[in-house]
């Protein structure tokens, strides 16, 4: 999340962020943001972005985190649901955008980035904070994820590296190859 490329993003036309809470802005279940977050949040609205922050949990005991959004008038949904469009939908009504302005930064594919696909927005997965998660997102959402090829979550792969497909050939040891 602190290595995305926001200036480019607003180049893009992008004038609204929607960022995951669990393994995005925090690590899982961290009972506040940390003071690089909130600098990051506070600069990204100095630069003009809206923001809000879609959560799928229910954040019980977190009153701290939702305490520094809500202080700083960052829209938190939880729990959002994702992937299913309404949290998405109450986001951009939040944000007051048009979808192609918003882009989703989250850092799993089957909530934040197929729920942002299925309205519309721009999407940007990034690296888990933290290797802890919710046991359902590590033991089934995460074998999904590598069912349906976990490339995709590459921002930084070369363009058109070829690594080939199932069945194809592949460089050995290219299945071990994702980090964390
Ligand atoms: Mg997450």
């Amino acid at each position: 999340m602190f290595d995305i490329d926001y200036g480019s993003l607003w180049g893009r036309g992008i004038r609204g962020l929607i960022f995951d809470l669990d393994n995005t802005l925090c690590p899982w279940r961290a009972p506040a943001l940390d003071e690089a977050t909130v600098r990051l949040l506070e600069g990204l609205r100095a630069r003009g972005f809206r923001l809000c922050v879609l959560s799928n949990g229910r954040l019980e005991g977190r009153g701290k985190v939702v305490e520094d959004l809500s202080r700083r008038g960052i829209p938190l949904i939880y729990p959002a649901g994702k992937p299913l469009p309404f949290a998405f939908n109450r986001a951009r009504e939040c944000l007051g955008l048009s979808p192609s302005e918003i882009a989703v930064i989250g850092d799993q594919l089957l909530t934040d980035i197929l729920g942002g696909n299925i309205v519309g927005f721009h999407t940007i997965l990034v690296e888990p904070l933290d290797p802890h998660e919710h046991p359902w997102t590590r033991f089934v959402a995460r074998s999904l994820e590598r069912l349906l090829g976990r490339r995709v979550r590459r921002r930084s792969a070369p363009a058109g590296g070829d690594r080939g497909y199932p069945g194809g050939h592949r460089p050995p040891g290219s299945r071990r190859d994702r980090r964390g």
